[in-house]
């Protein structure tokens, strides 16, 4: 059983609200705990959510504006001090290198040395994770950002009942997998193409090509939507998005799941509803609108 799921610690965008803690998300992908944008207040939600420093495996930066990156220090001492033993990936855009150093080493603490930073630059640039490749590309803000892509290659799924027709079972599976035929028996013949799954992670930006990119056919886009079509020339100034954009963005790249986050303070609990319904004229499918401790699961995948 995959255990694929978000987890969001908080939703605003540049200043928290009584029901809305700063950005923060949690991707867990199996035995990968991706920490998405901690802000301000970041540690606290995940106490709240059950996620433990332990989980985390990977850090990812957009930008260096406090709302996306106030609660690395805290999370990084935490780190230390809970004794994490496995590598920490620290992703973030290069030319934030002094912003990074300062957040990393922002007050005395007994230090840890699993933290690998992983400064991206460029107009694209990929990572290895286990079991995935995370892509990052430049977006449109008024600093420096970059949104992030998550894929899983895709595979074969072997089929039990074709395995016990050829009486293939045991260690003779993994070797069949591994070496692609076992004496007469071909891998095609006792399994199916299994198409890998994906997410989007795209904050803080106006309408780019890139954004495009990033979202292309993804199970999961987890999207900025700070502002309603009221407020698009504000959207525009500011390197933002609205819902509506949001919801065009995930039409036109067909994918399954949408998540809107990063709202502007300037929003009441009664707007909430609007955001989906701005998103909703051009994306048919599904939206979360999304609120802090919400558990958002990765789609089931296509078949
Ligand atoms: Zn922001």
């Amino acid at each position: 059983m995959s255990n694929r799921e978000l987890i969001v610690l908080g939703t605003s965008s540049a200043v928290p609200t009584r029901s809305r803690n700063h950005n923060g998300y949690f991707l867990r992908w199996d035995d990968q705990g991706v920490l998405f944008d901690p802000g301000e207040g970041t540690q606290r939600q995940m106490r709240l959510a059950g996620v433990s420093a332990h989980d985390i495996t990977w850090m990812c930066v957009t930008h260096f504006h406090g709302d996306h990156c106030l609660g690395l220090p805290g999370i990084i001492q935490r780190i230390a001090r809970d004794g994490v033993p496995h590598e920490v990936g620290a992703v973030y855009p290069a030319s934030g290198e002094d912003y990074w150093l300062r957040l990393r080493h922002a007050t005395a603490f007994a230090d840890t040395s699993v933290i690998t930073p992983h400064p991206v630059q460029g107009a694209v640039a990929t990572l290895p994770l286990p079991g995935l490749t995370l892509t990052a590309r430049p977006l449109s803000h008024p600093v420096d950002a970059y949104g992030y892509r998550l894929d899983e290659p895709s595979g074969r799924r072997m089929i039990p009942s074709e395995l016990s027709r050829y009486g293939i079972s045991g260690a003779q599976v993994g070797r069949l997998h591994r070496e692609g035929r076992l004496g007469e028996v071909t891998l095609d013949q006792v399994s199916e193409p299994r198409v890998g799954q994906s997410m989007a992670f795209i904050m803080d930006t106006r309408m780019c090509d890139n954004v495009h990119a990033l979202a292309e056919g993804v199970d999961l886009l987890v999207i900025e939507s700070t502002f309603l079509s009221s407020e698009a020339a504000v959207a525009r100034e500011y390197g933002h998005l609205t819902a509506a954009q949001a919801g065009q963005v995930a039409a036109a790249a067909g994918v399954r799941k949408l998540v809107l986050t990063h709202f502007s303070e300037r929003y009441v609990h009664d707007d909430e509803r609007r955001f989906g319904e701005e998103a909703a004229k051009a994306y048919s499918g599904d939206i979360v609108v999304a609120r802090d401790l919400m558990r958002v699961p990765v789609p089931k995948r296509r078949r």
